[in-house]
């Protein structure tokens, strides 16, 4: 079950196979949460089904069957990882779950992709197959955060494939990639999914549900049932109805990406990144310097949410300067009870101001490790001053 809007592209890959004209290696290029990594798991069960359909594959083979538990013999993953992860072999993997869902590292510890793991993959490649099917095949998810080092160690690989192989590169962009690299792949680029279809996703009540991986033993899915309920109930976000307003602010914090507005709504963060909007427009109006209620609301939204919501809301009023309408502008249109004349307030700042702001916000993403926590805080607060000499 493919997401619908990942469905033309599988259907591309899948039409390049049967021709014949499919390379041993596709990067598939998309921002977080459009669903990359779930491509490559349909494109990799595809080319190693035993016997492949016009549209899809079979289902039932072994193969397919080895899917169904996220394990298979002739696919393995290369993940990102921490010195420890790597230390216990979680760096290169016969566990498929990891693209679906994997929890954060723990610790201050930050993942990178490995020279070492690089090595692996073409060792594993040169094996010959163990269920039978067309070959190998290796997804390599994450691989923006790939240096010069791990890409020069693949990239023979890449010039020089072993025979009856697939490499599935997943990366945000193709900008992070080397050209060396980028010139022996086939390059799939997944586009924005349209606002209707991206809505329609969220506002299924079957969709509003976190991942929770079937375990291989559980053969009825009791347990799966049983953990599925249990992650729900977890849900903060879903205390609230998940509303069209709800889907629509999420969706604009999250690049329009489907699969992490939902995560971003099934916490319910999109309700505190709202609350913050609603905070300033508040202090503004009551001409409030110092904003000791924006500073709260703040505070409880998670760090890279911090920038990302300031971001966001800063492209939305140069979009109102430029004329665009305010029901297009999801934080403007649902911060208070009047639109118009939230929008009319926030126009009156200084666009000087707001390239500033957006220029810093900027700088904060770009250097997360070497800027202090309270960056965005202070950010607020010089906003508020511009905004109220702005407005004297
Ligand atoms: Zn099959």
């Amino acid at each position: 079950m493919l997401h619908p809007w990942l469905e033309p592209y599988f259907a591309q890959f899948v039409a390049a196979l049967r021709q014949g004209r499919l390379p041993n290696s596709v990067i598939i290029s998309g921002v977080e949460g459009l669903g990359g990594n779930e491509l490559a798991l349909a494109m990799a069960q595809y080319y190693l089904c035993h016997d492949p359909k016009e549209h899809g594959p079979c289902g039932v083979c072994r193969s397919c069957a080895a899917f169904k538990r996220l394990m298979h013999q002739d696919l393995k993953v290369a993940y990102t990882s921490t010195a420890d992860e790597a230390d216990n072999e979680l760096d290169f993997t016969y566990d498929c779950s990891g693209l679906i869902a994997r929890s954060e590292p723990t610790g201050a510890s930050r993942r990178t992709m490995r020279i070492d793991t690089m090595r692996k993959i073409t060792d594993f490649l040169n094996e010959s197959p163990v269920l039978g099917g067309r070959g190998k095949v290796v997804i390599i998810s994450g691989a923006e955060s790939m240096l010069v080092g791990a890409a020069n160690a693949i990239l023979k690989t890449f010039e020089e494939p072993s025979p009856n192989s697939l490499i599935l590169m997943v990366t945000k962009s193709l900008e992070s990639l080397l050209p060396t690299i980028l010139s022996r792949a086939t390059k799939m680029v997944l586009r924005d999914v349209p606002t209707d279809q991206a809505l329609g996703y969220l506002l299924n009540p079957a969709n509003q549900q976190p991942v929770v991986i079937r375990r291989v033993d559980d053969e009825d899915g009791s347990a799966y049932l049983q953990e599925a309920e249990e992650a729900r109930a977890k849900c903060p976000g879903l205390a609230q109805p998940i509303t069209p307003p709800r889907a629509e602010i999420a969706l604009a914090l999250n690049s329009s990406a489907p699969l992490s507005a939902m995560r971003m709504l099934l916490d319910g963060t999109d309700l505190k990144a709202i609350a913050v909007v609603q905070q300033l427009i508040n202090a503004i109006m009551g001409g409030d310097r110092f904003g000791n209620g924006v500073i709260q609301a703040l505070k409880d939204l998670p760090k890279p949410l911090q920038g990302r919501l300031f971001s966001e809301l800063i492209l939305e009023i140069l979009k109102y300067k430029a004329y665009v309408e305010v029901s297009q502008l999801p934080l403007i249109k649902y911060a208070g009870p009047n639109p118009e004349q939230t929008a009319q307030i926030l126009m009156r700042l200084q666009c000087d101001h707001l390239f500033d702001a957006m220029d810093k916000l900027r700088y904060i993403e770009d250097r997360p490790p070497l800027i202090p926590a309270r960056a965005p805080q202070a950010i607020v607060r010089a906003w508020l001053k511009a905004f109220s000499a702005d407005l004297a």
